[in-house]
């Protein structure tokens, strides 16, 4: 079956009789339980609660192995390392991840003995890092430099040293790229993202190989309380319906903004343009190896500082927010964070599912203006 027909029922109770499609979310802190409570299938919603497992089942279904859903995607990064590092052990972190998960293990896993080892995520550079490596950390492609590394040959090699690979696989998407599939132990996911796609909640998630490892990251959900409010989960089931047509337009849309400003850049304005879509940018041959689709999300590198800010503020269809992966289309000049290695000029645009030409146009009179 196509991807674009499960993501319209993964999830979906059997029909029944004047039952909904998908039923609305249960709000609830303690259920019913009597007696030792063995017998109730929920008993206090920090633990579970319904509308957890459809969406659960259908992540399930989609990634291809058990799945936990977390209260946002760094409560799902978090678990992974909770669950899995100890004082000692060693993990091996890409340099230009995701500044979220670096600043997690430098402050709290540091601190508690773990120690970090980094490489960059181009050429598969943390491969070479992964002896004596308990966890290896991919993010590919990584955010906000999409960067690409070879999630098959990493884990082929972290595997024969006995190191277990956890894949963020938020810029990417289960639909675009199946970690699981490629070997690796853990996907994990910021559901805020394409995913979920409406920018209007937070919710993350971890897929495991192997099943007997979801237990230890339900166990930390639990105990830490990273528990995602139903509303939330349903919104995000509800829109999971949409995610290969939404997909489907923010990508082919992204592809036509690559490869028109790829034809367009100067050495005073924009300099250069990164999506791994494009048969010349460096995270391509890679990329063609296991994604299926290379996202929604391109760099944009302006001659300095001044140049990006002046185009975004030209630019009327683009709306300045940090994230990415919604419907509308988003752009952020991702050094006013300070955090990620990338020049005062890099832009990362969100590419949403308006009309194409309307945001070439866009782009095109900003361009123009800045010129
Ligand atoms: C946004 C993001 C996260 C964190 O997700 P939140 O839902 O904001 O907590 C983790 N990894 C990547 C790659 C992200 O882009």
């Amino acid at each position: 079956m196509h991807a674009a027909t499960r993501v319209t029922r993964a999830g979906l109770p059997e029909p029944r009789e004047g039952e909904p499609f998908l039923p609305g979310p249960v709000f609830a802190a303690p259920f019913h339980a009597s007696g030792d409570g063995k017998d109730a299938p929920y008993v206090y919603a920090r633990t579970g609660n319904p509308t957890w497992t459809r969406y659960e089942a259908a992540l399930s279904e989609l990634e291809g192995g058990p799945a936990c859903i977390f209260s946002s995607g760094m409560a799902a990064v978090a678990a992974v390392f909770g669950a899995v590092l100890r004082p000692g052990d060693r993990v091996v972190l890409p340099t230009d991840s995701y500044f979220g998960a670096r600043q997690l293990v430098d402050t709290f896993f540091q601190e508690m003995g773990v120690r970090v080892e980094r490489a960059p995520t181009a050429n598969s550079a943390q491969r070479d890092l992964v002896d004596g490596a308990r966890l290896v950390w991919l993010e590919t492609p990584s955010n906000p430099n999409l960067d690409v590394c070879d999630v098959r040959a990493i884990v082929e090699h972290a595997h024969a040293r006995g190191a277990l690979v956890a894949v963020d696989n938020t810029t990417a998407t289960i639909l675009a790229q199946k970690p699981l599939e490629l070997g690796a132990d853990f996907s994990v996911a910021s559901d805020t993202k394409a995913m979920s796609g409406h920018s209007d909640l937070l919710l993350g998630h971890v897929a495991v190989r192997d099943p007997e490892r979801i237990e230890r990251i339900r166990q930390w959900r639990t105990m830490v309380g990273a528990a995602p409010g139903p509303m939330d989960v349903w919104l995000a089931h509800r829109s999971l319906a949409t995610l290969d047509v939404r997909l489907e337009r923010q990508t082919a849309n992204a592809d036509a903004i690559a490869r028109h400003v790829a034809r367009r850049l100067s050495p005073s304005t924009l300099t250069a343009v990164r999506y791994p879509g494009l048969e010349d940018d460096p995270a391509h041959a890679v990329a063609a190896c296991q994604m299926t689709r290379y996202g929604t999300v391109i760099g944009l590198v302006f001659a300095d500082r001044a140049q990006a800010d002046a185009f975004l503020n030209h630019a009327k269809l683009i709306t300045q927010a940090t994230s990415f992966g919604g419907v509308h289309t988003t752009a952020e000049r991702r050094m006013r964070w300070g955090s990620d290695g990338v020049s005062e000029g890099f832009v990362r645009l969100s590419v949403g599912v308006e009309h194409v030409d309307d945001l070439l146009a866009d782009i095109d009179q900003a361009l123009e203006a800045i010129a």
